[in-house]
């Protein structure tokens, strides 16, 4: 068998392996894969073994999201068993016939995706692949005022990072012509009138289910209105309104608003329209253009769901299946971008990006991986029972993936320096990078002039005479304690005693933030973030930008900037 070849396979299955196994590949399985698919390389055992245990060890040194990326430039199809198994936590659809199935996430661009949104594409995402059929993302652009192009590329860019592949991208504002002439189509049945009224008149008729004169003009008279709506003739107040049963129990269908105008320059269409649709009249049209079969959304629209079906029956649409789940809401994380909004607007986190939030552009920073996110929502399922979840959870799933494959560091905070006299020379060639890994992080440590640096709160706790253990090195007497410095004696090896960490004389700099809760008792936590200024072991120098490592004792981390060694803390 061909060497190239031998290694290209084997880098493949270890990219699988790592995949699916949370980031580490184990060479063994990636050996026997091998030699199951490729009988004729059992002769070359050896061989196969040493690429297979090279190419392992490189993927084992890349980051589970470029493991995914380059798998997914490789072979996509090897990626399918991961997501089937993923996929297991969704009940089956009614009337889904498999490779018919259409599904659409529909977020409106008015700000960033939240771990809310990863719920609805997860699942509609899911759904599709389940099915084989198809998944459209759809952006449901129809509020001018509220949105930009800024936050259709962060709802792509979420969406890429989830590992979220449409097979269609649309904007609602493209179809604004159909969508015109489908509200032309109730006019001119009777079913659709131009309201003048004003909108506390509006509002307080609805609730008291009194219909107002508007209602009386005649489809010809409506059809005029109408096409005034689209000329600056008309005040900006007129709306076009189903008509219905201004005595329907459900309130949401009491001559509900389709169009209303609104001015200002969209992102995409510019000034080419002014009548713009609500969503319940463009969710029930898009749908019906896009050929969604299953239609899912959050529980909240529950009561809209009469109207949708009540349009798809005036208009002759091809009738969906709506399935509907509950609203993600968790503990002290706002999970709405009514409520992110006046955070970034009074300047309270740093933008929609800040590690604080529960925006996917947040998570990221914060260091949260996107199989995680994925692996907690699947948790969750599609159930439409409403707990609040605890930021914990999807904490303590990251961490089930990180702390196999994370290289861990000694970082002190605080630090205090402690000179050591009558110390042996010493390399320490013991101190490994990670238990499951080979590589060990050696130091040469001169005896003469030897220091190093303790955290803070260690050296608290320490009294003059204490006898402590420095990790991996050997014991110290504590023989002065000053403000900012310590001295001790060498004092042999005592493995019982007190061991304590410590960071050597030619530490890095390093500074790490963390993060609270950005809510406490509904109100934003003042103290949501703290930064620590510390020194990382030199051996830390060899961290990547974008690396998730372990810092013993005080959590895991995520460099963020190498050029002023910046860590953002994930979790504990
Ligand atoms: P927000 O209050 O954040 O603006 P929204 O529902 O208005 O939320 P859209 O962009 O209109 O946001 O939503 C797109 C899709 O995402 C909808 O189908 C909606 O149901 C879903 N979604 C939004 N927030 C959540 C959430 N917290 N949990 C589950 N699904 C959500
Ligand atoms: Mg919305």
């Amino acid at each position: 068998m061909d060497k190239d070849l031998l290694r290209e396979l084997a880098r493949k299955y270890a990219l699988q392996n790592a995949v699916f196994f949370n980031g580490k590949a184990n060479a063994g399985a990636v050996l026997g894969k091998i030699i199951a698919d490729n009988p004729d390389s059992k002769n070359m055992v050896r061989e196969v073994q040493l690429i297979a245990r090279e190419e392992t060890e490189k993927i084992n040194n890349l980051t589970p999201s470029e493991q995914r990326e380059m798998l997914t430039s490789i072979d996509p199809s090897l990626l399918e068993k991961k997501e089937k198994e993923q996929r297991k936590g969704l009940p089956e659809l009614v009337n889904a016939i498999n490779g018919k199935v259409v599904t659409r996430f529909p977020p409106e661009p008015n700000g960033y995706p939240h771990l809310g949104h990863a719920k609805a594409a997860i699942i509609d995402e899911g759904y599709a692949r389940m099915y084989d059929g198809k998944f459209v993302l759809r952006f449901d652009d129809t509020n001018p005022t509220k949105e930009k192009k800024e936050y259709y590329e962060a709802i792509l860019n979420g969406l890429k990072w989830l590992g979220i592949r449409p097979d269609k991208i649309k904007n609602t504002s493209d179809d604004m012509e159909k969508i015109y002439k489908y509200a032309e189509k109730l006019i001119d049945d009777g079913n659709a009138y131009v309201c003048f009224c004003k909108i506390e008149e509006m509002r307080r008729n609805r609730a008291a289910g009194v219909e107002c004169k508007c209602r009386e003009a005649d489809a010809m008279t409506n059809k005029e209105n109408w096409k005034l709506m689209f000329s600056k003739l008309m005040p900006s107040e007129a709306i076009l309104r189903l008509k219905t049963n201004m005595q329907n129990v459900n309130t949401a269908v009491r001559d509900p608003t389709l169009f209303r105008i609104i001015a200002g320059e969209h992102p995409i269409q510019g000034k080419k329209y002014r009548v713009w649709p609500t969503y319940d009249f463009s969710v029930s049209i898009e749908d019906h253009i896009d050929g969604v079969t299953h239609s899912m959304r959050t529980k909240e629209y529950e009561l809209r769901d009469e109207l949708y079906f009540l349009l798809i029956k005036l208009l002759n649409l091809n009738k969906t299946e709506l399935i509907e789940f509950s609203r993600l809401d968790m503990e002290n994380a706002p999970l709405s971008k009514r409520k992110i909004n006046p955070l970034i607007e009074q300047k309270l986190v740093g933008g929609w990006d800040d590690p604080r939030l529960p925006t996917l552009a947040g998570l990221r920073r914060r260091g949260i991986l996107p199989e995680a996110i994925r692996e907690f929502i699947m948790g969750l399922g599609v159930a439409k029972s409403e707990a609040v979840v605890k930021m914990e959870a999807l904490e303590s799933i990251n961490k089930k993936i990180l702390d196999p494959i994370a290289n861990r560091y000694y970082f002190v905070v605080d630090p205090i320096r402690v000179e050591v006299k009558g110390a042996p020379d010493k390399i320490i060639t013991d101190a490994k990078i990670h238990p499951d890994k080979d590589e060990v992080k050696s130091y040469e440590l001169n005896g003469k002039d030897l220091y190093v640096y303790i955290a803070g709160d260690d050296a608290k706790d320490l009294r003059k005479d204490d006898n402590v253990r420095l990790m991996h090195l050997f014991n110290i007497k504590i023989t002065k304690i000053g403000e900012k410095y310590m001295e001790a004696d060498y004092a042999g090896n005592d493995k019982a005693a007190k061991k304590l960490h410590w960071t050597p004389a030619n530490s890095v700099r390093a500074k790490i933030h963390i993060f609270g809760p950005v809510f406490l008792n509904e109100e934003f936590n003042k103290n949501s973030l703290t930064v620590k200024e510390g020194l990382l072991e030199p051996y830390g120098n060899n961290i990547k930008e974008g690396e998730r490592i372990q810092f013993e004792r005080v959590g895991y981390a995520i460099l963020e900037d190498k050029k002023i060694m910046k860590f953002n803390l994930i979790h504990g």
